[in-house]
């Protein structure tokens, strides 16, 4: 996959929420870049603020308790969060799509498949319409559903249009995943933020949804930002991985390099708690992802690194160069001086 301009560069990125206890610091200075083409992988713990990220470059975080503190999200050289939510809308709408982690609670279980997929392509790319206004282009006579077999058929979809008069219950879940995969590919978008799509699945219905998106990477020459917690997942589709802890990026590098040959402690702990086919002893990392109301002071994962060193309690370290078009944000290599 060629690497381009870049198309999504978020610098900064501080997201807050408002709880009963006290202000929840989730994102603290998050960077993160894809290039036109590329697919950059987020990996992490559950919980560890991948999808707060991704929601907020979507503008679909709850605001409030949501609270977008500091930062930049360019997107098509426009920064997203100076834009109004209408205007946000727009741009998003026409070349940015998404794919949601849960297939079933993504679609709506009243509606048909047709209706579902009809409502998105007459409203694609239109300023926000009042109930009246819907119901009128929903009455009107129009291509769409000849539209949204087309696309069943893009995504391997046999009987499409059987499937179509089927309503999401009556579903598998791999062809309910397939159909979100179509209704993000309505209107050829730029960039596609994927949600972990495939977690809700059985390993070979996963292997098969994995292809698709391949497949529709190449076909459609998407830029794809996936969110994922499965490091192999990952391996398989990303050009370059992203790994985020509590909220920070921890480390950036190409995939084959992050993985074959982490330099961030929790990089190395990550790959080192997947569970091994052989019966293996496998390390993992031991305690949680801190609270965010009263996170750890200077790096956020001291509490849990095998190499802490006194800096790390009182200084945040920064995301430097190691070499290679890696960054770490690390005191093992800031204190180095490495570069
Ligand atoms: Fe561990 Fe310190 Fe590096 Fe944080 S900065 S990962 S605590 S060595």
């Amino acid at each position: 996959m060629g690497l381009g301009n870049t198309i999504l560069s978020i610098e900064g990125l501080k997201v807050h929420f408002d709880t009963m206890d006290g202000t929840s610091r989730v994102l603290d200075d998050v960077e993160l870049s894809v290039g036109e083409g590329e697919v950059v992988g987020l990996v992490g713990e559950t919980g560890c603020g991948k999808s707060v990220t991704a929601k907020t470059i979507l503008r679909s975080l709850p605001v409030p308790p949501g609270r977008i503190i500091d930062g930049e999200i360019l997107f098509l050289g426009n920064n997203l969060l100076e834009l109004s939510r209408e205007e946000g809308h727009q741009v998003m709408s026409k070349k940015m799509s998404y794919i949601p982690q849960d297939p079933m609670t993504s679609l709506n279980p009243v509606f048909t498949v047709g209706e579902e997929m009809g409502d998105l392509i007459r409203w694609h790319g239109r300023r926000r319409v009042g109930p009246l206004e819907f119901m009128g282009l929903r009455r009107r006579h129009d291509n769409s559903l000849a539209k949204a077999v087309e696309l069943l058929d893009r995504v391997k979809i046999p009987a499409s249009r059987e499937i179509i008069k089927r309503y999401p219950v009556e579903l598998s879940g791999g062809m309910r995943q397939r159909v979100l995969i179509a209704m993000a590919l309505i209107g050829h978008p730029s960039l596609l933020i994927a949600d972990e799509p495939t977690t809700a699945l059985d390993v070979t219905i996963q292997k098969g949804i994995l292809e698709l998106i391949e497949e529709k990477v190449k076909e459609e020459e998407l830029s794809v930002l996936y969110i994922t917690h499965n490091l192999g997942v990952a391996r398989r589709l990303c050009d370059r991985i992203y790994v985020m802890y509590a909220g920070t990026i921890a480390e950036t590098a190409k995939t084959e390099d992050l993985l074959d040959n982490p330099r961030h402690p929790y990089t190395s702990g990550l790959i080192s708690s997947i569970p091994k086919l052989t019966g293996d002893e496998f390390k993992g990392i031991d305690g949680r992802i801190p609270d965010y109301i009263d996170p750890p002071s200077g790096c956020r994962f001291h509490p849990r690194c095998p190499e802490v060193m006194e800096i790390c309690k009182q200084e945040k370290p920064e995301l430097v160069k190691v070499g290679g078009g890696r960054l770490v944000a690390c005191h093992l290599f800031s204190t180095r001086g490495e570069s």
